[in-house]
């Protein structure tokens, strides 16, 4: 035969017998409308009608018999009846696909979703067989079985349910375990957007693991393994996980304000990434949001709840806004206002400042330039003074006061010449 795609195709008849479905994946990107069982079916009838011509112009029925293991055509010249042999690539497994079709079914009736993505893991011996069936048959069109596996079964949940397969990032992801012969789900997070406004102190940003026995829970902790008994991220994500009948969650934050600071005005952004979801599309956010604001009632509120997709998270770590603070100050010795009022002054513009001694066990030792925009006094009363405070991301605004040894100029302290102190610190407006 000298024709290449039969010669291809006769090229892995020795190995045994091979169903539709593995012959005409051999060809897949060939004539791509097809299905390859319908792709094996007419390959294999072309190469039964060559047999059966060498048959008829030279008697030979050598090739007649080779082809029978795999033809029915083939059987039927020889007179062998329709029984066809299990295929030594797949072991019949496009026979089963009514089975993984309910299974997959039977598997997402327990989950919310719009869309899906069918994905196989292969046997250790079904990919074996894959690579003997490619470098057999040499060709260079074929496609792998898993691929074929996930469309047929795919465009038949489509069907059923109606619902739209989808390669990025679907709802759920079905994994077919075909050593394991079950089915398991994975559930994609979903991201809600919003701000939150902290209206007490002592409340970390997120769950705070104890120093002493790192999460395990000991009597330090009372058993908790937390450091602090709730955090901004337990008392958002309590209402969540119940709504959306998650595993778990996880708070990424536009920055972070210190565990004793407040913050108010507008909030602070946040993305609230939701694991293992089964509930997804009927969660109204506005109840959700008044649920969860009387659940962490007077301790934190939080606004503008929206889903987005996962690129926010990514866009709110790199937020680099302008934030303003109320920061309380104590100073070591009364001076008069006026000279205060002219030294804070002096602040605005750009500072420099060296990585704060708090932070070096955590941030690269650095030396950073951030501006100040705006400082004004709001009120001061024997060595107390109350600023407000508008800079850039970025600036450790407790050093911008104390002066941090030095390693941040200028400062209060610095320009004071005595020692200064930030004693409170609320955070009163994020720009949008
Ligand atoms: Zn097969
Ligand atoms: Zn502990």
């Amino acid at each position: 035969m000298d024709n290449s795609i039969l010669q291809m195709a006769s090229s892995i008849l020795s190995e045994g017998s091979i169903c539709d479905h593995c012959m005409g994946r051999i060809f897949a990107n060939l004539s791509t409308d097809l299905s390859n069982d319908v792709r094996g079916a007419a390959i294999k009838l072309v190469l039964s009608m060559e047999a059966d011509r060498m048959r008829q112009e030279s008697g030979s029925t050598e090739w007649l018999e080779k082809l029978s293991a795999s033809s029915k055509y083939a059987r039927k010249v020889l007179g062998k009846g329709g029984y066809e042999d299990t295929c030594w690539v797949c072991g019949n497994l496009f026979n089963n696909i009514e089975l993984w079709v309910e299974r997959v079914i039977d598997a997402l009736s327990a989950v919310e979703y719009n869309s899906f993505l069918i994905s196989t893991k292969m046997t250790g011996l079904l990919s074996e067989n894959e690579e003997i069936l490619w470098s057999e048959s040499g060709t260079r069109f074929a496609e792998p079985i898993k691929t074929e596996l996930n469309r047929e079964v795919g465009k038949i949940i489509e069907k059923r349910t109606g619902k739209k397969a989808q390669l990025r990032r679907p709802d759920v992801v079905v994994v077919i375990e075909l050593e394991n012969d079950k089915v398991r789900l994975d559930i994609n997070s979903l991201f809600i957007y919003g701000r939150y406004r902290k209206l007490v102190r002592g409340i970390p940003q997120t769950r705070w693991a104890c120093r002493i026995c790192g999460g395990k829970g000991c009597e330090e902790c009372g058993f908790t393994g937390k450091l602090y008994p709730e955090s901004v991220e337990e008392l958002v994500s309590e209402r969540v996980i119940k709504a959306f009948n998650a595993t778990g969650t996880v708070f990424h934050g536009a920055g972070r304000e210190d565990v004793d600071a407040l913050m108010l005005g507008n909030g602070r952004p946040f993305v609230l990434e939701v694991r293992g979801a089964k509930k997804r599309s009927s969660i109204d956010l506005s109840a959700l949001q008044q649920e969860i604001n009387a659940f962490a009632s007077y301790k934190v509120e939080v606004s503008d709840l929206e889903y987005v997709d996962h690129s926010k998270v990514k866009q709110i770590k790199e937020m680099r806004t302008d934030k303003t603070y109320k920061l309380t100050v104590m100073l070591e010795e009364n001076i008069p206002e006026e000279r205060l009022k002219l030294c804070s002054n002096k602040l605005r513009g750009v500072i420099t400042q060296q990585t704060p001694t708090r932070a070096i066990h955590h941030r690269a030792d650095l030396i950073r330039k951030r501006s100040v925009r705006s400082i004004e006094l709001e009120s001061f009363d024997e060595n107390v003074a109350v600023f407000i405070v508008t800079c850039e991301s970025g600036l450790y605004v407790k050093e911008l006061i104390s002066g941090d040894g030095g390693r941040t100029t200028p400062s209060l302290g610095e320009a004071l010449g005595i020692y200064a102190k930030v004693v409170g610190i609320d955070v009163i407006n994020i720009k949008s």
